[in-house]
């Protein structure tokens, strides 16, 4: 951040009458008088759900996602609005997809299509066997005996009693104050081993059930209640699986694989998907609320765009994309001229990785070396985000601090420090108007896995909102049942009010908002560790 040391005590004073207060009161009523009295978040949200659907990267729902979100920021009055390219894969559709029993009783069954798998151009019927397999070394027991078969590979797991989370979830005051307990972090080189090992399995199974002359495989949903999700991960030009694969519900799964044991079963595969290859960029897309001080720099609020297939992608994470074009919304129509520029995000292929604001990063932030192997590097940027140094770019200088809004369509309850000490001060100043909105809790521990982590890894200050679950872990997170339903307008109304004030705080601060050191290679924080070889 450039601040000016030289302006005139006086100027000073009449500008910014305490250095890190939040906002005027006027402001903040009317930025909740614009979210409460005038909000669009809502019908922002059922166009992203119910007219464009589910928005899995690089396909045409996604691209139809990337044009309308920014036809809506110009429409808001928004500057600078673009669509930023990255290389990342195929596109992947579903036109229709349908699973039946077809012995020894018809039998319709809950299904999706694996992203990324083939079509099984028309209706696959074969016998099938269950053959659960989690490692390359589980493949000697089931080899000779997959030809022509639709391969089970999950180990049908019995249901467990499903009495750890509340179906539907707000935070409790002790729940919340939990979160402020601070786990130190850890560095084992070794971390990136059994996570490449379980990404990289998709593909050498595919590989050898080819081999072995199968028909199909099907796995069971991770979750009960006939919840399915479709996700998959071989989206990269030269991956694609050789097999059409499926995922059932878990009561489908398992009873498939009791019937198994004692008779054959058959079943009907027809996955009619398609592959769009008209451009393998994925696009993130940036609007921007510009600045009055040029030389201020700008802050940033980012959610992701893209989604899962199985349903609509509501809470995960058309929710915080159309609360994030909200605050943007607000803001310009409450004509706020912030100091720094304000910049709205809305990410790319999250959901494979973290892609888009990880490519953010690399083409304006700060670089860092790949990972030497070139597979892990291409993975995902989890596999490069050890590598040190890190080389700050221009741009570096000028971020203040971003937001992310990712974890479903619960009211802002506060922020996560994510480790920022130095911040928390500041952050619970901001917040303060917004004790009865429920909003002024700071925890300083980290969270992990989505769009704010790498602005994080290289240094910069990066926070991700607390946000009540409501049924997002319980249920829609990633399935079939995410749609518009589970959005709750209240509490999107809510989280608007909260971010377009926050931004607005940051980018008129006078002081800067507090870094991390920029970050050099960790030492082993368990040098005389020894691995147990039973857990290999
Ligand atoms: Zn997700």
């Amino acid at each position: 951040m450039i601040r000016n040391t030289l302006l005139p005590l006086a100027l000073l004073l009449a500008a910014a009458p305490a250095m890190a207060a939040p906002l005027d009161a006027e402001t903040i009523n009317r930025i909740a008088d614009q979210s409460f009295s005038h909000s669009q978040v809502m019908q922002t949200a059922a166009y992203l759900t119910d007219r464009i659907g589910g928005r899995l990267t690089n396909s045409p729902a996604m691209r139809q996602a990337e044009r309308w979100t920014q036809e809506r920021f110009r429409e808001f009055g928004l500057s600078n609005v673009h669509p930023e390219g990255f290389d990342f894969g195929r596109g992947w559709w579903i036109e229709r997809a349908s699973v039946r029993m077809t012995g020894p009783r018809p039998l319709a069954l809950r299904s999706i299509p694996i992203a990324w798998t083939p079509a099984t151009n028309g209706p696959l019927t074969a016998e099938i066997v269950v053959a659960p397999m989690r490692k390359e070394r589980d493949f000697a027991e089931w080899r000779g005996k997959l030809k022509g078969k639709i391969v089970l590979v999950s180990f049908p797991a019995p249901a467990a009693d499903d009495s750890k989370e509340a179906p539907f979830k707000r935070f409790t005051g002790d729940e919340i104050a939990k979160m402020d307990q601070v786990q130190q972090p850890t560095y084992d080189p070794e971390i990136d081993r059994p996570r490449y090992e379980r990404v990289n399995f998709p593909k050498q199974l595919d590989v050898f059930l080819k081999a072995e002359g199968a028909a199909a495989w099907v796995s069971m949903s991770a979750r009960d209640n006939g919840l399915v999700h479709g996700v998959g991960y071989l989206y990269r030009v030269g991956e694609t699986p050789a097999l059409p694969a499926v995922e059932l519900a878990a009561e489908d799964y398992r009873r498939l694989a009791r019937l198994a044991k004692t008779g054959p079963v058959t079943l009907e595969i027809d996955s009619k998907v398609h592959f769009d290859d008209s451009d393998r960029n994925a696009y993130n897309v940036i609007a921007d609320l510009p600045g009055s001080d040029p030389k201020a720099g700008f802050v940033m609020a980012g959610a992701h765009l893209d989604s899962w297939v199985a349903a609509d992608g509501a809470t995960d994470n058309a929710a915080g994309s159309a609360v994030v074009m909200e605050a943007a919304r607000i803001l310009k129509a409450i004509g706020a001229k912030p100091k720094r520029t304000i910049r709205f995000a809305l990410w790319s292929a999250e959901e494979q990785g973290v892609h888009g604001s990880d490519a953010y990063v690399r083409q304006h932030l700060a670089t860092r070396p790949r990972n030497p192997d070139p597979v892990r590097a291409a993975i995902a940027p989890a596999f490069n985000s050890r590598m040190f140094p890190v080389t700050p770019l221009p741009a570096y200088r000028e971020f203040a601090a971003y937001f992310n809004i990712d974890n479903g369509s619960g009211k802002l309850r506060g922020v996560h420090a994510e480790g920022n000490f130095a911040a928390v001060p500041m952050l619970k100043e901001w917040l303060s108007p917004f004790s009865g909105l429920g909003a002024t809790a700071v925890v300083s521990s980290p969270t992990a896995g989505t769009d704010h982590v790498y602005m994080q890894s290289v240094g910069l200050p990066a926070f991700q909102f607390i946000q009540d679950p409501l049924d997002y872990n319980s249920r829609t997170h990633h399935t079939d049942i995410d749609t518009y339903d589970h959005l709750r307008a209240e509490d999107l109304r809510q989280a608007a009010v909260v971010l377009a004030s926050v931004l607005l705080s940051a980018a008129n601060s006078d002081k800067p908002i507090p870094a991390a050191p920029l970050p050099t290679e960790p030492a082993d924080n368990d040098p005389f560790r020894y691995r147990d070889p039973a857990r290999d």
